[in-house]
C-alpha cells in the first residue's frame, strides 16, 4: 500500500465529536502503528530534501506528535506553538478568528532568530486557519514560512488553496 493508502486505512471517523454534526478523524490509531509512524517520517524527509529548514514549528497538540519526530529526523530545534496561557516565557500572540468566535496562538520570543526558516507541521489540515495564524505569526517575529507538513488533509475544505500562496512547498500525506 502506498503511504496514502496506510494513514486513511488507520485513522477513524468518531461521529458528533467533540460536537454533534462534527465527524472528527482519529489520528491515534496511528500510533500503534510505529512501522507506519516511521514511514510517516522518512515521507515528509524525502519530499523534504534540498529544502531549507533551520526548525520545525509544531501546532499544539497533536503537531507535537510527528513535529518533534520530524525535527529530529531533519537534525533541526522544534519549537512548541501553543494556546495562550501555556508558554512560561515572553511570548508573542497572534488571535484569529474561527467559525464561531477567536483563537490566540503564542510562540516564545526567542523561539527563533530573523532570517530563519521555519517549517510548520501539523497533523490535519482542515479550513488552514490555524496554520495561517502560525505562520502570519512566525513572519511577524521575522522568520520565512518554509513550507507546511500534515500527515491528513480534509480536502473538501480547501484548505491547501488557502495556504498555497503562503509558503513553496505544502505537503499532505493522505486527503
Ligand atoms: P483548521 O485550522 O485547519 O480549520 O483546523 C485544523 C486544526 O484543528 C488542527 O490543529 C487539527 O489538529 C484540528 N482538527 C480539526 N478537525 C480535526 C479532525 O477531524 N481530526 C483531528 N485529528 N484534528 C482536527
Amino acid at each position: 500500500d502506498t503511504i496514502a493508502q496506510q494513514i486513511k486505512t488507520a485513522i477513524r471517523d468518531i461521529p458528533d465529536f467533540p460536537k454533534p454534526g462534527i465527524v472528527f478523524k482519529d489520528i491515534t490509531p496511528i500510533l500503534k502503528d510505529p512501522v507506519l509512524c516511521q514511514n510517516i517520517i522518512e515521507s515528509f524527509a524525502l519530499q523534504l530534501q534540498g529544502v531549507r529548514i533551520d526548525a520545525i514549528a509544531g501546532i499544539e497538540s497533536r503537531g507535537f506528535l510527528f513535529g518533534l519526530q520530524l525535527a529530529g529526523k531533519l537534525g533541526v530545534p522544534f519549537i512548541p506553538v501553543r494556546k495562550a496561557g501555556k508558554l512560561p516565557y515572553t511570548v508573542k500572540q497572534k488571535v484569529y478568528e474561527l467559525e464561531y468566535g477567536a483563537a490566540t496562538i503564542e510562540l516564545h520570543t526567542d523561539a527563533f532568530e530573523p532570517g530563519q526558516h521555519i517549517l510548520i507541521h501539523d497533523d490535519l489540515l482542515a479550513t488552514g486557519g490555524t496554520v495561517t495564524a502560525a505562520s502570519e505569526l512566525i513572519t511577524e517575529m521575522g522568520g520565512i514560512v518554509a513550507g507546511f507538513t500534515f500527515v491528513v488533509g480534509l480536502g473538501f475544505l480547501k484548505g491547501k488553496e488557502k495556504i498555497t500562496p503562503l509558503a513553496e512547498r505544502v505537503i499532505v500525506l493522505a486527503n
